[in-house]
């Protein structure tokens, strides 16, 4: 980890799927293949809400209605990681979206900004969409989709990770929610923190500005803008 000495230390909190890259339907078709070969149950995830939920509110729906046990989101967690692994590379179209390892650099080479990640992906998911990208080396803090209901709990979770991490406290200002639907808005809503909408993922620029966002892009091409704004 970079030292760091700045004195008004700011947090961005990232979404990953549809804000830092972006790889179709990955998820969706790892958790299909999950559960083909371990109940042999075709397309279990094709109607399930991907979207906004928490993968583990999702899968657990999905155990639910085929009357599998709880417990077998051990097992079920492991062989998605490891078919999400064989995905991602097989799929042409997974890509880091524009201006983004620009934007990340930048904040690891500052002295008083800090990435951490806020995603409803499983913890496991999300270290294979980062490697899959090479972005894993950007993010030591985060909160993820495991055992949490909402968004906005995935968020509390990053800040505490990030807190816990880096050993320092981050004021409410100081905290940037960047995300491309509204759930992520909504996330930094609850906690009273800043939130920075972007049009790169599921939800059109105008659906995003209703929801009233600090800040928002189309994509972050012109990526000095974002930083200007996280970094004032
Ligand atoms: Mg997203």
């Amino acid at each position: 980890m970079n030292v760091k000495n700045g004195k008004d230390n700011k947090l961005i909190v990232w979404d990953i799927d549809g804000t830092l890259i972006h790889c179709g339907s990955c998820g969706r078709n790892a958790l299909n293949t999950t559960f083909k070969e371990m109940y042999n149950i075709e397309r279990a995830f094709d109607n399930a809400k991907i979207g906004g939920s928490c993968d583990g509110v999702i899968v657990d729906e999905i155990l639910s209605y085929y009357n599998l046990p709880k417990n077998e989101i051990i097992n079920i967690k492991e062989k998605y990681s490891q078919i999400l692994n064989v995905t991602l590379v097989e799929y042409d179209n997974n890509i880091v979206l524009p201006g983004i390892v620009n934007i990340l650099e930048f904040i690891n080479n500052s002295d008083s900004l800090y990435n951490a990640l806020s995603t409803s992906n499983f913890k496991i998911g999300a270290k294979e969409k980062l490697e899959a990208n090479d972005l894993e080396r950007f993010f030591e803090a985060g909160g993820y989709g495991d055992s949490v209901t909402n968004k906005t709990e995935v968020l509390f979770n990053a800040i505490e990770s990030a807190e816990k991490v880096y050993g320092k406290e981050f004021r409410k200002e100081n905290i940037f929610v960047i995300g491309d639907t509204v759930h992520d808005i909504k996330s930094a809503e609850g906690l009273r923190v800043k939130s920075i909408a972007v049009a790169t993922g599921y939800s059109q620029y105008e659906e995003l500005e209703k929801a009233k966002p600090d800040y928002s892009f189309k994509d972050f091409k012109e990526y000095e803008k974002l930083i200007e704004i996280i970094n004032k």
